[in-house]
């Protein structure tokens, strides 16, 4: 019997590449583990009339871990859809959504960055509170205290494993009530921990500081939109979207995904970058206790995109299919 079980959710568009991609990674590297085959997503959605079927939760509690593809989020949603991997993410309480921004040996990438951007996964604006009362649009935003919290604690424990320096970003000037709560509700539990350099930063200075001198972060944390933008923009200073991966972080469970959609762009023609999905891989086996074979992978990934062949979003012409079975060559 395997060591482990690991659901793997293709999800939409490329995801069907790059999850084959990173499982034969995963093989290559000599992970030991039984994979269970389950299905989410817009794709779906069309077909079934719900983007996630009970077969995905099963696979889900079942196993050790989750990787995940790619997800549509179409901007006309249909009635009745809710975004596969947000509704997991709710489901599941995987409340930290963890997106380490490391400098790889890419085209354009800054010198020296090494942060992580710590997301607030199951409330803020994505509890998706939408009404309209003739030409008048409201969306809830949700904060808690209990939330707050945790991802507080969740953040300041991993900055005390790293640099021990954690940002907490906010808009608590215009927004005192809602991001208030999540400032002082963090600052007040680990704003004078010990060995821990706490400060605090205004989102749009994040923004410029980020782009500006991205070396001064550790550990970032912030409310769920917030964090979903300015984890792309830190993807943006070191290489792009090809390569950004993310974990989506619970008490129970772990999913972990690329940061990127499912480029319905370029879906089905071979030409994505399976990167994000191969270092999606890599933080589920570190979440796992599995640092040996993570390693392994981290370093065989940097050489590659060192050396080449790259793919086409790395100024590259290989396929998915050339790059993948380099990586599995020198792994
Ligand atoms: P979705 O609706 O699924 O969010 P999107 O096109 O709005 O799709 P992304 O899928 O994140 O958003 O794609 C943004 C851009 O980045 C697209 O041009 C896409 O081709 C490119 N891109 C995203 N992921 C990759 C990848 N793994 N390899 C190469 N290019 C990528």
């Amino acid at each position: 019997m395997a060591k482990y079980r690991i659901a793997l959710i293709e999800g939409d568009g490329i995801g069907h590449e790059v999850i084959p991609a990173a499982r034969r990674v995963l093989d290559a590297a000599g992970f030991d583990a039984e994979y269970v085959d389950a299905q989410a997503g817009y794709e779906y959605f069309l077909d079934h009339g719900t983007s996630t079927p009970q077969a995905t939760y099963d696979a889900v509690e079942n196993t050790h871990a989750t990787l995940f593809g790619a997800a549509t989020s179409p901007t006309d949603k249909p009635d009745g859809f809710k975004g596969a991997i947000r509704h997991l993410r709710q489901k599941y309480g995987l409340y930290a959504n963890v997106r380490p921004t490391k400098t790889r040996p890419v085209p354009g990438a800054y010198e020296n960055v090494d942060l992580v951007l710590v997301r607030e996964n199951t409330q803020g604006l994505y509890v998706e509170q939408e009404r309209r009362y003739g030409d008048t649009a409201i969306a809830d935003t949700v904060i808690t205290k209990d939330a707050s919290l945790a991802i507080g604690k969740f953040a300041a424990n991993l900055a005390m494993q790293r640099r021990r320096k954690l940002s907490v970003v906010h808009k608590a000037n215009v927004l005192p009530v809602t991001q208030g709560l999540f400032l002082n509700t963090i600052m007040d539990e680990v704003g004078a921990m010990d060995g821990l350099n706490v400060s605090t930063m205004i989102v749009d200075n994040a923004a410029m500081q980020l782009v500006r001198n991205p070396q001064q972060f550790d550990v970032l944390v912030m409310t769920n939109m917030f964090g979903d933008i300015l984890s792309d923009l830190a993807a943006g200073l070191v290489g792009g979207l090809g390569i950004a991966a993310s974990g989506n972080i619970g008490d129970k469970f772990g999913i972990f995904e690329s940061v990127h959609g499912s480029a319905p762009d370029i879906a089905g023609q071979g030409v994505a970058n399976p990167t994000a999905t191969v270092l999606a891989a890599v933080l589920m086996l570190q979440h796992l206790g599995e640092t040996e074979i993570a390693g392994r992978i981290d370093v065989a990934v940097n050489k590659i995109l060192a050396e080449g062949p790259r793919t086409r979003d790395l100024g590259g012409t290989a396929s998915t299919e050339e790059f993948t079975k380099a990586l599995i060559a020198y792994l």
